[in-house]
């Protein structure tokens, strides 16, 4: 078959996931597998890389370039992969310890650089790999191997952090139990020029089976964002989740606003900016001009003898 026909889902399928069943990464490996097949992607130019975790196992199941990497440098890896090879279109699987704990300043500064990447963050709120432990996003009190009276610390926000970040280009939320948003929001973060960080929160049926199930139970729980040029939800799920909001995705204070809300959950893109520049565009544009800084007069007569 020649590269150019176009590929069935099997072309990006690799091996039989080991996650436990239910678990949230199986809805984000579906959706991912079913955007490369509908954007017709030729494998050989994508590359999934990941650090240590349950979700870090994502570059396994990809028959594409891959690369499981360690803890918490999925994302310098990912960069170095985008400036040695940028016709390959990066994805970064990376989980809340490996993002927001040990990975936190490459997170930070990936932001900052922007380079064209879809970073899906699998957020289960714990160390599921090494059997539960408390991370940056447990909820506070929760009982763990290594807080067994209840974690003393409220949770951080991936999505609030990423918002305060210079250069902030796109982030969006999903959550695993409603695949078709899932799929509209990476589909929308592929789509994006920049670095698109979506976060979707996910069920860890092993360690926390009970915590999102008020959610799944009450629709009113989830808030649709809605978008006039962005992803459309379906009648059907439009029937599900009547909690439904008009949103301006240009607007960063609204999206702030949006992000700190956990009940009810936000879902769709809350905020995109393609103007702003890619950190590969801006090396390829050349050096930048230097600023002049004023002298101070000792610096000033120093020169005069250099
Ligand atoms: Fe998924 Fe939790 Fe099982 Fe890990 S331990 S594979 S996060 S369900």
């Amino acid at each position: 078959r020649m590269v150019e026909d176009d590929h069935p889902l099997e072309d990006y399928q690799s091996g039989i996931p080991r996650w436990c069943s239910g678990c949230g990464d199986n809805a984000v490996l579906a959706a991912v597998q079913r955007l490369c097949r509908d954007e017709n992607l030729r494998p050989e130019k994508l590359a999934f890389v990941s650090g240590i975790g349950c979700a870090s196992r994502f570059p396994h199941y990809m028959r594409t370039y891959g690369f499981h990497g360690i803890h918490g440098r999925a994302l310098p890896i990912a960069e170095g992969v985008k400036m040695a090879r940028p016709d390959l279109h990066v994805f970064v699987n990376t989980g809340d310890g490996d993002c927001c704990s040990i990975g936190a300043a490459h997170w930070l500064h990936a932001i900052r650089y922007n380079m064209n990447m879809t970073v899906v963050l699998h957020d289960n709120h714990v160390y599921g790999l090494t059997k539960k432990q408390v991370s940056p996003t447990s909820p506070k009190g929760l009982r763990s191997n290594t807080t067994p009276h209840g974690s003393y610390l409220d949770a951080m926000n991936p999505l609030t952090v990423t918002l305060g970040v210079t250069n902030v280009s796109f982030v969006a939320q999903a959550v695993d139990w409603i695949p078709e948003a899932v799929y509209a929001v990476i589909r929308a973060a592929y789509h994006h020029k920049g670095f698109s960080f979506v976060r979707i929160i996910q069920r860890c049926p092993e360690f926390l089976p009970t915590m999102w199930e008020p959610w799944l139970r009450d629709p009113e729980k989830t808030l649709l964002l809605e978008h006039e040029d962005g992803i459309a939800y379906s009648a059907g799920l439009q029937r599900i989740y009547k909690n439904r909001q008009a949103h301006d995705p240009s607007d960063i204070h609204r999206a702030r606003e949006i992000a700190s809300s956990i009940d009810p959950v936000p879902v769709g893109i809350l905020y995109r900016d393609e103007s702003v520049p890619c950190y590969e565009d801006v090396r390829e544009a050349g050096k930048p001009r230097p600023i002049e800084m004023v002298k101070s007069g000792l610096e000033a007569e120093l020169d005069k003898f250099t």
